[in-house]
């Protein structure tokens, strides 16, 4: 126990806080936050606070210090649970996962990347070649996600606006052998449109910067971001993940060498820039409708057509086509009659962005089923294979409140509050497993039970989703507007829905504009503009068509749905909100069956500076992360429970029957003895192999007489 630390760190666990409030909690971790002490135990979840600075936390001979350990006897670590899911995972041949939330720059990827860190470091001593391999390309993976997931935004320089679920599977000796990643709801509107000091994603500002005058020149792309209206917005042009000027290029660099680690041919490499460029020409793109009685009758023309001609050569398709697929869209009339019909000027730029918007999306997704590709463990199904075990690592968004919230935030907090079930559920189900394993009697314990707001979401045929996918199939015009009155009809006496229809009085919602769901971490008010438009998420089929018909092969491998003519297109394609909700019942269903380790990161101060605790802003995640609630159903039941080896560790010093070492016959009757003699043996329960001690008292008794000595 040399690393144990003293009183004046604050306590490493919550669960010993001699009272349980609000206040002695935010005491505890600001105390801990200010000595630099960025991690805390609640049982077995870490709590972890953003330090916002460099700190000697995270060196090999601290990866030393951890490994092999077990949870309590080292100062709380993001090492230790990475350890202590590594364990289990090994000796038990149990799948784990580690689930990681928070809201957004609260360090939930620098914590998945530290855990990947600590993996890499303590396996395959062998190394052997192949394990070696899948090591650098589950750490290189990282870069190149992050360069097309990633965008300097308000909150995070470097946010990702995708959530992930990363599969890293090990061999029987725990060496890792592959792995997959899921990623979920990319923010793909961001390719259009940025807030002020915001950018688009990294990928494009380190392909202008990083890139030699030759390969731009192969482009037709000039330096200068401003030149491109995809990148232009936002005042956050020049600031890249570090804010320095040259770290765009730097970036690029270690992109490029990422992908050629993980394998990306340099064919695929160059298509991949020839997309993004595609992309940012197509943004430039206007239209202009032209005079009625000029030789195009009134018609649509582009403005500059030596962009279409560079949309056209970067996407290796015939230029006239692209033209006609900007300027018009086919429709079937009638039977299998197909008719073009000429797009006014807001539909063909509504049809502009949808494509970029698209056209990124799929380029994103490529990527990762790319190093998925690579990742898949060689000859074998690891899904089939028993003999993999596996740790999940889940870096996804936290609950989100925006001044104005719109289908993305409704999405993103839904996902919220089924991982929030998901923890009440499973720290839950392993005390209770954990009592019955050790024989000890269970009593259930209250809860908050979120399952109502996420019935209101997911529901079938009344649900949010379900009533906007129904507004999405309406033939006819429908509107945003009545999307909302079919809610506001369908859960006017739900007690976590309301909207200004339902309650008049409230001014803080907009009439016949906003919804207000009461999640469990506070109330969001949603504005319903643009959820069927965004919940469609259509793109014309002629894009689908013209992009599968591309003569380079990466890009035609993003687009086999463009095979279907228009006429047998008949099945309407799932909406991006069911897609989601699938995507997360599919996703809470895999944690579920894995033994899951949780990381609560917390965010110390809205303007990223070190060591700077606001009180107030933390307190507010504490509370919807529930946090107290989770030290109140960690103590509960009981306060403490510790393996008798350990117990006698810690407080043999402070008893005769056990110093320096007990005579009797196992170590559960030196602990018994030992409680006996401090008179603490009614507050506890004597488990097969752990001691289970009631109230926090008791600790705090143990803790004392071992100070005194
Ligand atoms: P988002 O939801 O926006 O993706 P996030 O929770 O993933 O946010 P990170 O990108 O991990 O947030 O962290 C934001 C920034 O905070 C990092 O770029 C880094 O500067 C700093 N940071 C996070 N964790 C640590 C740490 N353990 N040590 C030092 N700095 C950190
Ligand atoms: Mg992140």
């Amino acid at each position: 126990m040399e690393d144990e630390e003293g009183p004046e760190y604050g306590k490493p666990d919550f669960v010993l806080l001699d009272q349980l409030t609000m206040e002695d909690f935010m005491k505890n971790l600001q105390l801990r936050f200010e000595k630099g002490r960025i991690y805390t135990y609640i049982g077995e979840v870490l709590v972890s606070v953003n330090p916002y600075q460099e700190l000697p936390l995270y060196g090999p001979e601290t990866i030393a210090k951890y490994q092999g350990r077990e949870l309590y006897e080292r100062p709380p670590h993001l090492y230790a649970v990475a350890n202590a899911a590594y364990k289990a995972m090994k000796r038990r041949s149990r799948d784990t996962c580690i689930v990681i939330s928070g809201e957004s720059g609260a360090g939930k990827t620098e914590a998945s990347k530290y855990i990947m860190q600590y993996i890499a470091a303590v396996t395959n001593p062998s190394q052997r070649a192949e394990v070696e391999r899948v090591k650098d390309v589950l750490l290189k993976s990282t870069c190149v996600l992050e360069a097309f997931g990633n965008a300097r935004t308000n909150r995070n320089h470097n946010s990702s606006r995708f959530g992930k679920y990363m599969d890293i599977n090990f061999d029987f000796k725990g060496d890792p052998v592959g792995g997959h990643i899921h990623s979920y709801l990319l923010e793909k509107s961001r390719v259009l449109k940025q807030h002020v000091g915001e950018r688009n994603f990294h990928a494009f500002y380190q392909l202008l910067r990083g890139s030699d005058d030759q390969v731009l020149q192969g482009l037709h792309l000039e330096r200068n971001p401003a030149v491109y209206n995809f990148t232009r917005q936002g005042a956050g042009l020049n600031m890249g993940v570090h804010n320095a000027l040259d770290s765009d290029e730097k970036c690029h660099q270690a992109v490029m060498e990422a992908m050629r680690i993980i394998g990306f041919s340099p064919k695929e490499v160059e298509s991949i820039h020839r997309i993004l460029a595609a992309i940012l020409h197509l943004g430039n793109i206007e239209f202009v409708e032209m005079e009625e009685n000029g030789p195009q009758k009134g018609g649509l023309a582009v403005a500059e057509e030596a962009l279409v001609d560079y949309v056209a050569e970067l996407t290796a398709t015939p230029k006239d086509l692209v033209l006609r697929t900007l300027l018009a869209r086919t429709v079937a009339s009638g039977g299998r009659e197909l008719i073009e019909k000429g797009h006014t000027v807001a539909e063909a730029s509504y049809a502009r962005d949808a494509c970029a918007k698209a056209v990124y999306q799929r380029l994103f997704e490529w990527v990762v089923d790319r190093i998925n590709d690579v990742m898949e463990p060689r000859g074998r199904d690891p899904r089939r294979d028993g003999k993999d075990t596996v740790i999940g690592v889940l870096d996804i968004y936290g609950f989100e409140v925006f001044p104005v919230n719109s289908f993305e935030q409704f999405c993103i907090n839904y996902c919220n509050e089924k991982l929030q079930q998901l923890f009440i559920q499973l720290i839950l189900k392993q005390e209770q497993e954990e009592y019955e394993r050790e024989g000890i009697a269970w009593q259930s314990i209250e809860y908050f039970n979120n399952a109502t707001i996420v019935e209101l979401v997911e529901r079938p045929h009344r649900g949010i989703l379900a009533v906007l996918d129904e507004a999405c199939s309406t033939a006819g015009p429908i509107t945003d507007r009545i999307f909302l009155q079919t809610l506001d009809t369908h859960h006017r006496h739900h007690p976590h829905y309301s909207s200004r229809q339902l309650c008049p009085t409230d001014k803080t919602m907009e009439f016949g504009r906003d919804f207000r769901i009461k999640h469990y971490a506070g109330d969001v008010t949603y504005s319903v503009e643009g959820f069927i438009d965004k919940n469609r998420d259509s793109l014309f089929q002629d894009f689908k068509r013209l992009l599968y018909n591309s003569a380079d092969p990466t890009l035609r491998s993003m687009w086999p749905d463009g095979q279907q003519d228009i006429t047998e297109v008949t099945k309407r394609p799932l909406t991006a909100g069911t897609l989601f909700k699938n995507s997360m019942v599919a996703l809470v269903e895999n944690l579920a069956s894995k033994e899951p380790f949780y990381v609560r990161c917390i965010k110390p101060n809205e303007d990223k500076v070190a060591g700077r605790f606001d009180e107030a802003h933390c307190r507010h995640q504490v509370a919807y992360l529930g946090l107290l609630e989770n030290v109140r159903v960690r103590r509960a039941g009981f306060a403490s429970r510790q393996p008798y080896p350990r117990f006698l560790l810690r407080y043999k010093m402070t008893c005769e029957y056990t110093w320096p070492n007990h005579l009797l016959s196992s170590d559960r009757e030196a602990v018994s003895a030992l409680l006996e003699q401090h008179g603490l043996q009614g507050d506890v329960a004597f488990g097969h192999s752990k001691l289970f001690i009631r109230s926090p008292r008791t600790l705090v008794t143990l803790e004392q007489s071992r100070a005194r000595l």
